[in-house]
């Protein structure tokens, strides 16, 4: 008895793994593909300032459009791209198209902007990440100052005495360092005085119920009056309710990001309301 459903078991788990295995190999050809057949763009999403309701920079977010139109969002392939080692020429290209974007803004006169760009932890780990970000800045011409790179409170702690020293490195070229989904991690806060960065970002998961939860407002109340006694720019995540934004404000934090201010834009939209500089007076949803 033991031994026929055991074999059913076998059975029924195999063919559940089969369909998985496949539609992950498949995925992961596709994802192969996709640099050398250009799936892949950029959009920006506006981080606005609180205080003066101002553009104050953009973070650049990468959307993958399959031949066949489907657009899949990166919660769906950067963790495989990062199992893989993909993530590393995609992360590459990232930067090299974030840069020349940022390039263009310069070449059309705005200058009071600065471009986030992600990193992974592959990415931020990997030798040569300094040497790499130099290369791509100088070949661009883009001064470092314009680009703000964001690196999550994971992989930070991932490998913290490295990631110092990494910083380090990339502080002194002149880019600008953000931690990025801050408060997710199972840090101590008491490290984050090592870390040679500009910016925090509250992760959305706080922001959600800030305006209902005297906790979660207490928790990123705590964030920031840490931070900024640190000397770092907070920044939050996935604002979406008027409500939000009005307990943020009270609290001091220098500026949001999210639906209720705008979505992330094409490079169209996103260059038009730098050159303007305010938000839209009803606001781009
Ligand atoms: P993230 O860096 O924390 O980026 C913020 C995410 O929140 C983006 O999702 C953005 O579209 C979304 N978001 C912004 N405002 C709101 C809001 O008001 N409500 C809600 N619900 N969501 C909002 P996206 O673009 O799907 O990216 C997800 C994550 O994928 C990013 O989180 C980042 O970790 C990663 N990612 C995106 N682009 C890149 C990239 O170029 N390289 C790497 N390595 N990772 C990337
Ligand atoms: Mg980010
Ligand atoms: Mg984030
Ligand atoms: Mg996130």
């Amino acid at each position: 008895q033991v031994k026929s459903s055991g074999k059913g078991h076998y059975q029924f788990f195999s063919r559940e793994m089969n369909l998985a295995i496949r539609r992950r190999l498949r995925l992961e050809h596709s994802l192969r593909k996709a640099l050398e057949h250009d799936e892949f763009h950029l959009v920006f999403q506006p981080q606005v300032s609180v205080r003066q309701g101002t553009v104050i920079g953009m973070e650049a977010l990468l959307r993958w459009r399959q031949p066949h139109g489907e657009i899949i969002p990166p919660g769906e392939f950067i963790q495989l791209a990062e199992e893989t080692g993909l993530i590393l020429p995609i992360d590459e290209w990232v930067l090299r198209r974030a840069c020349a974007q940022a390039r263009s803004w310069v070449d059309a006169g705005i200058r009071d902007f600065r471009l986030a760009v992600n990193l992974s932890g592959r990415q931020f780990h990997r030798r040569g990440l300094i040497l790499l970000v130099g290369r791509i800045l100088s070949e661009i011409g883009l001064e470092p100052r314009y680009l703000e790179l964001e690196i999550t409170e994971g992989s930070v702690m991932a490998d913290i005495d490295r990631a110092v020293e990494v910083l380090r490195g990339l502080r002194q070229m002149g880019v600008r360092l953000a931690v990025d989904d801050f408060g997710t991690g199972y840090s101590s806060l008491s490290y984050l005085r090592r870390l040679p960065i500009h910016t925090l970002k509250v992760d959305r998961a706080f922001i959600r119920e800030i305006a209902t939860s005297t906790q979660d407002a207490a928790i990123v109340e705590a964030i920031i009056r840490l931070g900024h006694s640190l000397g770092l720019q907070l920044v939050a995540e996935g604002v979406e309710q008027p409500e939000q934004l009005s307990v943020l404000e009270d609290q001091g934090c220098d500026s949001v990001q999210g639906y209720l201010l705008s979505r992330p834009l094409r490079a169209a939209d996103a260059t038009s309301l730098l050159t303007s500089g305010r938000m839209p007076q009803t606001g781009a949803r």
